[in-house]
C-alpha cells in the first residue's frame, strides 16, 4: 500500500528530501508527472502523491519518510493496497535509466 501523511503532520519537512521518488510535496504545491504540472492534492499539510511512491521498494528496505518522521504521522495507507512486484514496477517505470536489479531492497524482505 502507498504511504500516506496522516494529519498529524507539524510540517517538519523532514520526509521530503528522503524519498527517492520525489513523491512528497508541500500543502498547497504543485507536483510534476509525466511533465504535465498537477494540482496540490492538500493545502494544510505535507502530501505523498500515490502514482509516485513505490513504500521505498527498490531503493531501500523500509519507508524513508516513516524512518525520519518525528511524530511517526507517515503511515501505509489502508485504502491503497498494493504487492511487491506492483511497487517494483513502479520504481523501474519511475526510473527508466537505472537498473534495479534482484536482489533489490524492499520493506517486504526485511
Ligand atoms: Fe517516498 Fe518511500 Fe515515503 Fe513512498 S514510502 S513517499 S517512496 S519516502
Amino acid at each position: 500500500m502507498a504511504t500516506l501523511i496522516t494529519d498529524d503532520c507539524i510540517n517538519c519537512g523532514a520526509c521530503e528530501p528522503e524519498c527517492p521518488n520525489n513523491a512528497i510535496y508541500q500543502g498547497g504545491c504543485t507536483w510534476e508527472k509525466d511533465g504535465v504540472r498537477q494540482q496540490a492534492l492538500r493545502d494544510d499539510y505535507y502530501f505523498i502523491v500515490p502514482d509516485l511512491c513505490t513504500e521505498c521498494v527498490g531503493f531501500f528496505d523500509e519507508e524513508q519518510c516513516a524512518a525520519v518522521c518525528p511524530i511517526e504521522c507517515c503511515l501505509p495507507d489502508p485504502d491503497l493496497a498494493e504487492s511487491e512486484d506492483m511497487l517494483i514496477s513502479r520504481a523501474r517505470s519511475l526510473h527508466p535509466h537505472r537498473t534495479i536489479a534482484e536482489p533489490f531492497p524492499s520493506r517486504f524482505r526485511r
